[in-house]
């Protein structure tokens, strides 16, 4: 499509940047596998050119930037070789020794160990909370905070974050607010239109959507995403344009996708939530979820990892997951295929006065792939019964 104009989402992700005209009017812009754009002997001396290395861009690597970043209502995104790099860069970038941090604290394990035990290296503080009121962000905040880290809804217990809230608390004090918006995806929650500052994905889960890449993309201000450019070109850590490539692939399918997930992991959880066996079924798309307003208020649409707690001890819920045959073991989502994980103890929360109620029963934590609804509660439903 030339000169394409829309900011309707489907349209963004069918054709924003496509650019037919540049590209021999193929309609999947080709992957650029190369490390390096030669500069013209007419242009020595003159103005830096687009295109010149590929640790510093890519012309593949940009038609997924600006794909989010339209998602996002960002004026830029930049992408990285993981999702943790994403992460890793947009804290270092805005934190230095020194200053404090306040996260959440049911935020992805890794990123809790890199605040915890690497950050801390350079002098930085931490404060962990559970984040669910807006209150605990200002009673952890201190002189030198600079960024406030969220997570919503957050990995293993499905809490959210009020963004409008916390973004207006952050603007007050000064302090960089960035959000892991992997659950919800670009399509579902955009938090740049509610304050936030930074979102990041991993690209690794429902982006790509097949299981076989690692990306990362963080979206924000021009501003922002200037200064992250700077340090990612130190890092190396750009993604590589056959990711990205396959990311962009990915992303073209990405609404049917979620939908079906969304759909299937609705139904799956209303008939665990019956299940006797079942204490609790953690997923903010149920009425029961104790924030489904908040939900509701600032997410248009809900995906699929869930949690349950099952009445039993841990042993007995390794055995539920032995015994199921659809769902593999992995501590991935957001592929086409449905995926179980009981919580590491090497991700357990750090402890913290605002700490989540302890789970009643055995977590577990589930991806509801495309396979079969009927094939998948079968499976569960059967494992279940057996305890
Ligand atoms: C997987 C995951 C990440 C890390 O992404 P990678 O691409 O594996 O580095 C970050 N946040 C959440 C919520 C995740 O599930």
């Amino acid at each position: 499509m030339y000169n394409f104009q829309s900011d309707n989402d489907l349209d963004i992700i069918a054709h924003l940047g496509d650019d037919y005209e540049r590209h021999n009017d193929a309609v999947i812009p080709p992957v650029y596998l190369t490390s390096l754009h030669v500069t013209p002997k007419e242009a020595i001396g003159g103005l830096p050119r687009q295109y010149v290395y590929g640790r510093v861009n890519n012309p593949t690597v940009e038609l997924l930037e600006k794909k989010i970043a339209a998602l996002e209502r960002a004026e830029r995104a930049l992408a990285f070789g993981s999702g943790m790099a994403a992460i890793t860069s947009c804290l270092l970038l805005n934190l230095a020794s020194g200053d404090h941090v306040v996260a959440v604290d049911t935020a992805y394990g890794p990123t809790r160990m890199f605040i915890t035990d690497h950050l801390g290296k350079y002098g930085v503080e931490h404060t962990f909370i559970r984040g669910d009121d807006v209150g605990q962000f200002r009673d952890a905040c201190k002189p030198n905070t600079k960024v406030f880290y969220l997570e919503s809804p957050s990995s293993m217990l499905f809490l959210l974050q009020d963004l409008k809230a916390v973004a207006e608390l952050a603007k007050e004090r000064g302090v960089v607010t960035m959000i892991d918006n992997s659950w919800a995806t670009p399509l579902y929650q955009k938090p740049l239109t509610l304050g936030i500052d930074i979102s990041i994905h991993t690209a690794t889960k429902y982006i790509g959507g097949h299981s076989d890449i690692i990306a990362g993309i963080a979206a924000a201000s021009g501003e922002i995403i200037g200064r992250l450019e700077y340090v990612r070109s130190f890092y190396g850590s750009i993604l590589g344009p056959m990711e990205a490539w396959l990311a962009v692939r990915g992303l073209r399918s990405m609404p049917l996708r979620v939908r079906e997930h969304g759909r299937s992991a609705l139904e799956i959880a209303r008939r665990l939530e019956a299940h006797p066996m079942i204490s609790m079924v953690r997923y903010p798309g149920l009425e029961s979820h104790p924030q489904h307003e908040l939900a509701k208020r600032q997410m248009t649409g809900f995906t699929s990892p869930l949690s349950i707690e099952i009445k039993c001890d841990t042993d007995a819920a390794r055995e539920f997951v032995r015994r199921l045959k659809c769902f593999n073991v992995g501590p991935s989502w957001g592929g086409f295929e449905s995926m179980v994980s009981m919580p590491s103890p090497l991700c357990q929360a750090p402890t913290s006065d605002t700490q989540p109620p302890q789970p009643q029963g055995a977590l577990v934590r589930m991806h509801i792939g495309l396979e079969d609804t009927e094939t998948l509660y079968a499976d569960l439903k059967g494992s279940l019964d057996k305890i």
